[in-house]
């Protein structure tokens, strides 16, 4: 067996609940180096500068640097990471962007450099900012454009901000952002033994989230056109905003009512589920003051999360920047049950 098939392994295991426990999978720069080395060569180590394959030279006391036994050229396991020329530990890095990627709320610099038992504050601070800024970099492809008989696109927006807990003032309008959100929303047939994450059957799938200046018919089509594929069945309210979806390419459904609670719930629950998710998340985070100007680039992080809480192991590669050549599960996989989440599979079992 390969010294790192054991590494590639743990793709399947449960995501670790813990810092302890993801500690325990990668305890050691070795363990982190023998990780990087799998990544990028799943099939054994394959030298860039004479393309001999075999086994590289393992130095302890530099572990991310792999030295090639035929021409003797070093290789780094960093480069092209978020990790490239840093002078932190790979370990620090790793148990960094665990905690990053888990759904830890309110992660700031000091509780960072505290839980990782960093000495000095700009390191804590500068490794959770290029971390974060592997959010930002998410892909801005369109979302329902794959989608199958019945699934969708449920289309809303909310005003987040403004309102400040316990000091008894309403939400002042200089404070609220309005945000508006697509997700994708696929349904597939109740199974024997399914626990369903979400109501009736359905399944949120992709996510958009952006901050538009106003309700009008411009900004509310123009966050549409950018975040979805037309083509794709969009569920929307009834409001005048979104009138012209259909002539743009959509197959529209405004749902009249959409205000009355019933009614929402039964056509946009899934959209109101993802609006009360992200406001319960900023406001734990956050307590709920956020600075408009900040905003999007919450939005941005809730949006990482929650596109990938399928792909833990994926957020956590995808934030050190950690190429991958494997193939990943499929929504198609997901959705239709022929790939088991790891973490649900002692419920299916
Ligand atoms: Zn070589």
């Amino acid at each position: 067996m390969p010294p790192h098939a054991d590494v590639l392994q743990w793709e399947h295991l449960p995501f670790p609940k813990s810092l302890r426990d993801f500690q325990k999978l990668f305890p050691n720069d070795e363990a982190c180096a023998r990780y990087l080395e799998g990544a990028k060569w799943p099939k054994g180590f394959v030298c860039p500068h004479c393309e001999k394959k075999g086994e590289p030279f393992r130095m302890s006391t530099r572990t991310s640097v792999l030295t090639c036994r035929t021409c003797r050229k070093q290789t780094s396991l960093t480069v092209g990471t978020v990790m490239q020329r840093t002078h932190s530990p790979l370990t620090v890095w790793f148990w960094a962007a665990y905690l990053v990627s888990s759904m830890t709320p309110g992660m700031s610099a000091v509780q960072f450099q505290r839980q990782l038992g960093l000495s000095r504050y700009e390191t804590a601070f500068q490794i959770l900012h290029k971390l974060r800024a592997g959010m930002v970099r998410q892909g801005r492809d369109r979302i329902g454009g794959n989608l199958g008989r019945g699934d969708h696109v449920e289309v809303d927006e909310t005003y987040i901000g403004g309102a400040v807990r316990g000091e008894g003032r309403g939400p002042k309008p200089d404070d609220t952002v309005l945000v508006a959100a697509a997700v994708e929303v696929r349904t597939r047939p109740a199974k024997r033994g399914d626990k369903p994450m979400w109501r009736g059957g359905r399944y949120a799938g992709r996510l958009r989230l952006e901050i538009i200046p106003n309700r009008g018919a411009k900004a509310m089509t123009g966050f549409v056109e950018q975040a979805v594929e037309p083509g794709a069945m969009v569920i929307t309210d009834a409001a005048p905003g979104y009138a012209k979806l259909g002539a743009l390419g959509y197959a529209h459904l405004p749902v009249v009512e959409a205000g009355n609670p019933e009614v929402a719930e039964e056509y946009l629950p899934i959209v109101h589920l993802v609006f009360s998710n992200l406001k319960a998340w900023l406001q734990g985070t956050h307590h709920g003051r956020v600075e408009p100007q900040h905003l999007q680039a919450y939005l941005n992080e809730f949006t990482f999360r929650f596109n990938r809480r399928f792909y833990p192991f994926n957020a956590f590669r995808s934030l050190l920047g950690i190429g991958t050549n494997g193939e990943g599960p499929t929504y198609a996989g997901i959705y239709e049950g022929t790939w088991k989440h790891p973490t649900m599979a002692s419920h299916h079992d």
